[in-house]
């Protein structure tokens, strides 16, 4: 019996260091939505329920559990990659305030004096030229994406730009999958494709030489029909001799010319490659901590003076602060940034109670915001 205890016991210890082992990467993005003088929600200026319709996405896609992945054949199954990679909207700005929509700087180029042309190639030369340059925040703490009234999207990969211009540029047509999102690519593969890049991922070869990572399969494919109809397994059968699956046309960083509903894996290799593209080049923005509101300056009241509890808490939380006025206003965050509750409160006294009753357990954050000060903390919900 003791031995079997024991080598339970081994058995557990050696799941925990495998989990350790495959702790996941966070991703923090500030998308910098270019609008012309647009209200929200309008043309470019994209509302922020849509903005963040792209993170379960990439989420799902870069785990290897995405949307028409249960098409891949028996024989690729094995070679579905989990990237251990998680994307959430940065919290806070470069000084450490919390931002107004978690992820997002809207901006209005005429407030620039930018001027984005509908040619696509002089857009990109403007993007490229002026609005990267002026607008990035810090790209060892951040990643950058860039969201405008252009018609493609692409990504930088690392070590080809100067720092200045590194992150992706979407269409606000080809991000996330609600409302401005349209035509083949409206179901958030764009993003899935081009984050692949900016990890160093580089497209499949079409051809029979072999591929840029050693699982992908060899195969010719000829991916102009592939917008006309969905490829179908074994596609272009025998194209390359002595391969008979044909290409691997549902891999992500084909050539962008397929439908989002007909590209829904990375390989083993190219998670493992993106993996060591994150560690050699974007290290600092996966431990920059901006995800988090524990990083807010926190402004004016002493500790003492701000109190949630009880924490960890059931769903019942109370807040007790030493306001001066009547008026304060509280958001509670979950660790994505999403805003799961948020009130004004005109009138109060002392204390005030909040119910987050109905939500999943685990870590969230409560912000108050009262007399022009700001402060936050951390609590526990429990089942
Ligand atoms: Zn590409």
């Amino acid at each position: 019996m003791k031995k079997n205890t024991l080598l339970i016991a081994s058995a557990l210890s050696l799941s925990l260091l495998i989990n350790e082992i495959k702790a996941q990467d966070t991703i923090p993005l500030i998308i910098h939505i270019v609008h012309n003088a647009k209200p929200m929600g309008t043309g470019a200026n994209i509302a922020q329920a849509q903005v963040m319709s792209q993170f379960p996405i990439l989420n799902a896609d870069f785990a290897g559990q995405g949307w028409n992945v249960g098409n891949v054949p028996a024989v690729w199954a094995p070679l579905v990659g989990n990237a251990n990679i998680v994307f959430v909207p940065a919290l806070v700005d470069t000084s450490g305030t919390l931002l107004a929509e978690p992820g997002i700087e809207r901006i209005d180029e005429g407030s620039r004096g930018w001027s984005i042309p509908n040619d696509v190639m002089q857009a990109r030369q403007e993007i490229e030229n002026v609005v990267k340059p002026q607008s990035i925040w810090d790209p060892t703490r951040y990643c950058n994406v860039w969201i405008a009234d252009i018609s493609i999207s692409y990504a930088t990969m690392p070590n080809t730009v100067p720092p200045t211009k590194d992150g992706l540029v979407f269409s606000y047509q080809m991000w996330g999958d609600i409302l401005a999102a349209a035509g083949p690519f409206r179901h958030g593969r764009s993003a899935t494709h081009e984050f692949g890049h900016w990890l160093g991922l580089t497209h499949l070869q079409n051809n029979c030489g072999p591929q840029p990572i050693a699982d992908i399969p060899v195969g010719q494919y000829n991916y102009m029909q592939w917008l006309m109809a969905s490829p179908v397994f074994p596609d272009a059968a025998n194209a390359c001799s002595g391969y008979p699956d044909g290409p691997m046309f549902m891999n992500f960083m084909i050539p962008a010319w397929s439908n989002d509903s007909d590209i829904y894996m990375f390989t083993n290799g190219q998670v493992a490659a993106m993996q060591q593209s994150l560690a050699d080049n974007h290290a600092s923005v996966t431990t920059s901590g901006v995800w988090h509101t524990t990083s807010l300056q926190q402004t004016g009241y002493e500790e003492s003076a701000f109190f949630v509890f009880p924490n960890p808490t059931k769903g019942n939380v109370q807040i007790r602060l030493n306001v001066t006025g009547k008026n304060g206003h509280i958001k509670v965050f979950n660790t994505l940034g999403a805003i799961i509750y948020e009130k004004a409160v005109t009138d109060w006294t002392g204390t005030y109670s909040l119910s987050l009753s109905g939500e999943k357990s685990g870590m969230y954050f409560v912000a108050v915001m009262a007399d022009g000060k700001t402060t936050t903390q951390k609590i526990i919900l429990e089942e």
